[in-house]
């Protein structure tokens, strides 16, 4: 049998990086943990460490690394902040991206650079990174397999035809816990009624990206820049029971769709093992027990965050960091009820208006400094707007 593949895990304490590591266990034979690593969630990663005695553990957090080592077991060194991460990133096989947020795209680059396989989880690295990100995956060996569940769908559906044979994507969207609702009914709602997903267990950020549906608009410039589609040929389609994980339709109007029960252990899987499939039948069908399946258009009107989402990968460079910083910071407000839902459409919206553009000229052989930049001036915009609708109140 051939030597187990060597995976590491950057996000490991989060709701990606426990599934992998579920994904991992289930298939001793094939995968071996070689580096974990996390913000400062020190008491799961600790556990972690023990149960699967990495030879590497970056705990970002300056402080919390602090406090991390004088409980590692012996055999496991301590990488720490930003830099660590990359180091983790560099060092295995496979790179599991499930990092939260634009603070991932340091672990995308290294991992890329390094020539590895990035599962990637972290949407927001490719999204606000992406000319970076390109030059990075060009690097001999380095791939992505992408572990959002919507992308490793369309990564399976792909294999059914050649490129130039493929007509459109269809991303599925679930809807989220509004859907069906109009804008009046959901300027007020709270916290706690936008993170109870109907059909996903996520962690919050993206529990709540899915409530606006700027989740989806991420994942169509997502589904841009990993596949190479136009944005004209990149559709959503709302499909409330999260069966269906998305679609690829060919020139000769033959759709093929990738289902199953949702669970991110399938996609963490096949981004794992692929081009092999594993033996454990994560999220396998009973079709005795399985409900109605059903379609519909999504509501542009009252998710605006879809067509912002869309208006920004068109406009390209930079515009798509621009939305992802704009958001993180909303989402952050709302979850910290200093902004209305309703709030995050708008201050997204606020800032993608001061986006400053670009010369056709600059818009080559951008720099991480670029990407930085940009994600920091877009925050600074958000929070503008974020202190205002406080004032407003
Ligand atoms: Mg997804």
């Amino acid at each position: 049998m051939a030597s187990p593949t060597s995976v590491g895990i950057l996000g490991s304490t989060g709701s990606i990086g426990t599934q992998a590591l579920e994904v991992v266990a289930s298939c001793p034979d094939r995968f071996t943990v070689v580096a974990l690593g996390a913000h400062r969630s020190l008491e799961l990663l600790v556990e972690q460490v023990r149960r699967f005695r990495p030879s590497v553990v970056a705990v970002g957090d300056a402080a919390a690394a602090a406090e991390a080592a004088p409980l590692l077991p012996a055999g496991t060194d301590l990488l720490v902040g930003d830099e660590g991460l990359s180091v983790a990133a560099a060092m295995a096989d496979v790179c599991v991206n499930g990092v939260v947020g634009f603070a991932g795209l340091t672990v995308t680059v290294a991992a890329l650079g390094a020539g590895r396989r990035l599962a990637l989880a972290n949407k927001e690295s490719i999204i606000a990174g992406a000319p970076v990100v390109a030059r990075a995956l060009a690097t001999p060996g380095a791939e992505i397999v992408p572990v959002d569940s919507e992308h490793g769908a369309i990564h399976q559906c792909l294999r059914a035809g050649a490129r130039t044979e493929v007509a459109r994507l269809l991303l599925t969207a679930s809807g989220g816990p509004f859907r069906g609702r109009t804008a009046g009914e959901l300027a007020g709602v709270g916290v706690d009624e936008a993170l109870s997903h109907p059909t996903w267990s996520m962690g919050p950020k993206i529990t709540v990206d899915s409530s606006t549906l700027m989740n989806k608009g991420l994942e169509v410039i997502e589904a841009h820049e990993l596949f190479g589609v136009p944005y004209e040929h990149i559709d959503v389609v709302v499909h409330p029971q999260s069966i269906v994980h998305s679609m690829v339709e060919f020139v000769d109007g033959a759709t093929v769709a990738q289902l199953s029960r949702p669970d991110m252990r399938l996609p963490i899987g096949y981004a794992l093992g692929y081009p092999a499939r594993l033996p454990a039948p994560f999220g396998a069908i009973d079709w005795a027990d399985l409900p109605r399946l059903e379609f519909e258009p999504p509501d542009r009107s009252t998710f605006r965050c879809l067509d912002l989402a869309y208006e920004a990968g068109r406009t390209g460079d930079l515009a798509p960091a621009w939305l992802n910083a704009a958001n993180e910071v909303a989402v952050a407000a709302f979850l910290d009820k200093r902004l209305a839902w309703g709030g995050i459409a708008d201050v997204v919206e606020g800032t993608m208006d001061r986006y400053p553009g670009a010369a056709a000229s600059a818009t080559t052989g951008r720099s991480m400094a670029d990407v930085l930049e940009a994600d920091a001036a877009a925050r600074r915009q958000a929070g503008a707007l974020v202190a205002a609708w406080e004032r407003s109140r």
